[in-house]
Formats: C-alpha cells, sequence, structure tokens
C-alpha cells in the first residue's frame, strides 16, 4: 500500500504544479488554453469544446466551475 500512497502523493503534486503553472499563465489547465479538447479514439479524432472553461481557454472561467 505504500507503493499506491507514494503513486497518488506524485500524482498530486504533478498535478497541483500543472495547475499552479497554467495558473501563472491565465490558461486552463485541462485544454491548457486552447479552448478545446482533442477526443482520440481508434479510427478518428476530434475536437469538442473544453466544458471546463466554456472553450475560453482562460484560467478563471475553469476556476469558476472548480469551487
Ligand atoms: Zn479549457
Amino acid at each position: 500500500m505504500k507503493l499506491l500512497t507514494f503513486l497518488a502523493n506524485w500524482y498530486d503534486a504533478n498535478r497541483k504544479k500543472h495547475i499552479e503553472k497554467m495558473r501563472l499563465e491565465g490558461k486552463c489547465p485541462i485544454c491548457k488554453g486552447v479552448g478545446f479538447e482533442t477526443i482520440t479514439t481508434t479510427y478518428i479524432g476530434h475536437t469538442v469544446e473544453c466544458h471546463s472553461c466554456n472553450g475560453t481557454g482562460l484560467y478563471t472561467e475553469w476556476e469558476k466551475s472548480n469551487v
């Protein structure tokens, strides 16, 4: 179980680091500021508007939906 805890902490630290970086840049952490997400399946890849920031790509919009 110690390994699982270690992995969970590592994942959490990386996530926080990523979010902090995006915050400084003012970008949505989910889509990295582009406003849409790419969903890739086996045959096709298509983009959908990022629901976390409503397609704006802004950190402030992401923050609003993640309080
Ligand atoms: Zn987004």
